[in-house]
């Protein structure tokens, strides 16, 4: 079986024995040929022998995107990789430098493979595929704005962010996507324009957000433009699909295990208990060029013990909380306790739904972002015309008195809030330690 073949089969690799197996494989590859994972577990007093599966994940220290990028290349590769026989990809991280991921072509088509056979699945299992991926990040690079990628599973078309949305929007209507995906933030632009000018002819199957937290007012706002299901998929680019929505409950989200292993933990770095919410630890089960073994990612979500009532995926499911926010935004109160952006964000969703925005959303505020600049003090921005009306104020002023008595609330309209480099939009943002 050549390489390709033998990587595929890993995706039907979903019996707890056969990740061991794969895991002892991808520890043992790491520890003897990636020089990082050589030196770095064995100065925390790693035995490879004691190494039997995921049970044993917790002996190896944690892996950040800043250690990793404290090394040379060389040192993150394993040691018969040529750097030039690579693919990269760039991770669209919120500060810093940019750190690229490599893989091998094999390791490339087994996670493009991955996701077009869930994008194939959410879309009603036709093909060919049209994937439009919208507000796209296209190098400068790149002769063309648009580019087109053919798959097994049809053609993927990447449309640049650099257009103006006009362009855009042509662009995607003479593409007819079966499937259109974007961050959140790059739909919701467009769908509100598409809104204004009374747009109804692109018609997907589906709408899959990806990259950022969908709130439900874009959710709901990209259901009306697109009349289409809307679905969530969790990725990064180090390892491609993480979780996709579970399609019959919203709120929770199940985990790709033919691509990773998904760990929660608590501030002392131990697995959280099922329901409580952590930080997201991932081990890639496919890159053997440039392994990412207990890699911190930084986003907050919790293990479940089981699914909901609703889902009907079947008992081999394993089953998240949709993650969101990253552990960079945890909000402090005057108390030092430590909360959640989740609860943040669900006020601010509170006081819109009691306002009555629900369903108007892209007209009265099209976006906002929370600052925490101090421990007492919260800033809501809202991308909006007319000052926040008095009952969202109101409402909002409420929350956050709940939370602690001595947290003040400003809440203000601006004409534009400002994206990260990479061009997605930070929800969150704390200044506290
Ligand atoms: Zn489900």
């Amino acid at each position: 079986m050549n390489k390709v073949g033998r990587i595929l089969r890993l995706k039907q690799h979903k019996s707890s024995s056969t990740i061991n197996t794969v895991l002892q494989f991808l520890v043992r590859e790491a520890y003897r040929n990636v020089p990082f994972y050589h030196r770095t577990w064995g100065a925390a007093g790693f035995r490879i022998d004691d190494f039997r599966g995921a049970q044993d994940l917790q002996m190896l220290p944690i892996t950040t995107r800043v250690d990793l990028l404290a090394q040379g290349l060389p040192d993150r590769l394993a040691r018969h990789v040529h750097p030039g026989h690579t693919v990269s990809r760039v991770t669209s991280g919120m500060s810093g430098a940019n750190f690229e991921i490599h893989m091998n072509r094999s390791e490339l088509a087994f996670r493009q493979f991955v996701l077009g056979k869930r994008m194939w699945h959410n879309s009603g299992r036709r093909l060919p595929l049209t994937v439009v991926q919208a507000g796209s990040w296209v190098p400068t690079t790149s002769k063309s704005e648009i580019t087109v990628r053919r798959t097994v599973w049809g053609r993927v078309i990447h449309i640049s962010r650099r257009l103006g949305l006009g362009e855009q929007i042509e662009a995607i209507a003479h593409s007819r996507p079966s499937i259109l995906t974007g961050c959140p933030s790059s739909l919701e632009i467009l769908a509100c324009e598409m809104h204004h000018r009374n747009i109804d002819h692109i018609r997907p199957r589906i709408v899959i957000a990806r990259g950022e937290i969908l709130r439900p007012q874009v959710r709901e706002l990209l259901a009306d433009v697109f009349a289409c299901k809307v679905t969530n998929y969790y990725s990064a680019e180090e390892i491609g699909l993480i979780a996709w929505q579970c399609p019959d409950a919203p709120e929770i989200m199940h985990v790709n295990r033919a691509a990773c292993v998904l760990e929660i933990l608590d501030s002392e770095g131990m697995p959280s208990l099922p329901g409580q919410e952590g930080t997201v630890v991932v081990t890639n089960l496919f890159n053997r060029t440039m392994p990412l073994i207990r890699y911190s990612l930084g986003d907050r979500s919790a293990l479940l013990n089981s699914a909901p009532a609703e889902c009907n995926c079947g008992p081999d499911v394993e089953t998240i909380l949709t993650p969101a926010g990253r552990t960079d935004d945890i909000v402090v109160l005057p108390d030092n306790k430590q909360i959640s952006p989740r609860v943040i964000d669900d006020l601010v969703y509170i006081a819109c739904v009691a306002e009555g925005m629900e369903s108007r959303f892209c007209r009265s505020i099209r976006d906002y972002q929370i600052v925490q600049d101090t421990s007492t003090l919260i800033r809501v921005l809202f991308l909006a015309d007319g000052a926040p009306p008095d009952k969202l104020v109101a409402t909002f002023t409420e929350g956050i008195k709940s939370l602690h008595p001595d947290l003040h609330c400003a809440l203000a309209s601006v004409s534009d809030l400002e994206p990260e480099e990479s061009g997605k939009r930070r929800r969150i943002t704390s200044h506290v330690e």
